[in-house]
């Protein structure tokens, strides 16, 4: 078993997890686009790759976090794909991604004796930083074995969900589920303040009753009721979870009413929030979100 892992994409999730490799024992090597995130790793003890081929090179683990799937696909097929390597390298793409990249990318790899898992997590930076997310495989089973080590650094809970793709529809489907219970949490919350009563009491009943989720438990106290508004994770990158759920959903024929309206509502023209300001925003209770659900 490898005691060096490479990270790919050294953003809010990505350096999280590459100091909790360091932390618990790895010697971690990254490559990031970006300059500054390249030192504030180096200062962090990370060896950095000027290429991710150096990156690629320098580990049998490759740990990618990268914002979209073409990203993915490009790393992988520049720095592997290529059949440089004789030795098997098993690549763990934690990067919320495509079912069809996932699929096509493992069998690639396959053909030349390499691994690929989809691995999106879920947990945030917070989750991140300290090896506490949930992740959710899809692939052989052979290479999560392989790999145990290097998931128990970074998740607290590990699911194989079952074959290439598997992680990435399971995560797809639970980010639908969190973008429709940003805006039903927030709508319940102003119809509570509407009706004289504090969002703030309002939300004590519901976690200890059944309207209660995530977003309920963790994200609003944290996040809104606090006006913080710092979550970590961006309202593009939430968007780019919505769309890929509802073309999922064109592909397989799937009829999902709700989830369309939720992606119509939280566009940036229809919510007022840009692409790089945080997602909590989405939930925030007042502003235009709640002029249009008003009508
Ligand atoms: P981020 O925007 O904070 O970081 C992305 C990093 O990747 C940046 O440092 C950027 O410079 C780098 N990058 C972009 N293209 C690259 C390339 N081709 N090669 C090397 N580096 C490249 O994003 P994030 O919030 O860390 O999210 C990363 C992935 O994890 C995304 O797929 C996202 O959907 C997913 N995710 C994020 C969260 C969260 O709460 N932030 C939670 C779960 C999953």
């Amino acid at each position: 078993m490898t005691q060096s892992v490479t990270v790919i994409g050294l953003g809010a999730m990505g350096m999280g997890m590459a100091r909790s490799l360091s932390g618990a024992g790895f010697s971690v090597a990254a490559f990031d686009l970006s300059t500054p995130t390249m030192a504030k790793a180096a200062e962090a003890g990370i060896a950095t790759h000027e290429t991710p081929a150096g990156a690629i090179a320098a580990s049998d683990v490759i740990l990618l976090s990268l914002p979209l799937a073409s990203h993915v696909e490009a790393t992988v097929d520049a720095g592997l794909a290529a059949g440089a390597f004789s030795e098997p390298k098993i690549v763990i793409d934690t990067s919320t991604s495509e079912a069809a990249v996932s699929r096509r990318l493992a069998a690639k790899l396959a053909e030349l004796g390499h691994g690929f898992l989809d691995a999106p997590v879920s947990g945030g930076p917070q989750g991140a930083a300290t090896g506490a997310l949930s992740m959710m495989l899809g692939g052989d089973a052979q290479w999560v074995v392989r790999v145990q080590p290097v998931l128990d650094a970074i998740a607290a809970r590990t699911i194989h969900v079952g074959p290439s793709g598997a992680g990435n529809i399971a995560k797809l489907v639970n980010n639908m589920l969190v973008a429709c219970h940003m805006l039903t949490t927030s709508e319940g919350l102003r119809l509570a303040e509407a009706s004289g009563l504090p969002a703030e009491d309002a939300m004590r009943v519901i976690n200890n009753a059944t309207g209660r989720s995530a977003l309920s438990e963790v994200h609003f106290p944290n996040w809104v009721l606090s006006g913080s508004f710092d979550s970590g994770f961006s309202a593009g990158l939430m968007r780019k979870d919505v769309r890929l759920a509802l073309e999922l959903a064109q592909e397989c024929d799937c009829a999902m009413p709700v989830s369309e309206l939720v992606a119509d509502l939280w566009s940036e023209e229809n919510s007022g929030i840009a692409d790089n300001q945080d997602f909590m925003l989405l939930g925030r209770l007042d502003g235009r979100a709640k002029e249009k659900t008003n009508g």
